[in-house]
């Protein structure tokens, strides 16, 4: 299944460490925490708001 970025909804993260598979980095914004979104629906608003703050 998919995993995404809570803050940027990228599906671009990965486990900070494999042995602390607790915590997840976002390579697209720098997120590191143990929180993270598996559904594709709700990843997909969270990428349209964050690339609206981030655009210009
Ligand atoms: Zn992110």
């Amino acid at each position: 299944m998919a995993k995404y970025c809570p803050v940027c909804g990228s599906s671009n993260v990965e486990w900070v460490l494999p042995q602390t598979w607790s915590k997840w980095h976002c390579k697209d914004c720098g997120y590191i925490g143990a929180l993270i979104i598996e559904d594709g629906e709700l990843a997909k608003e969270i990428r349209k708001d964050w690339e609206k703050k981030h655009k210009k």
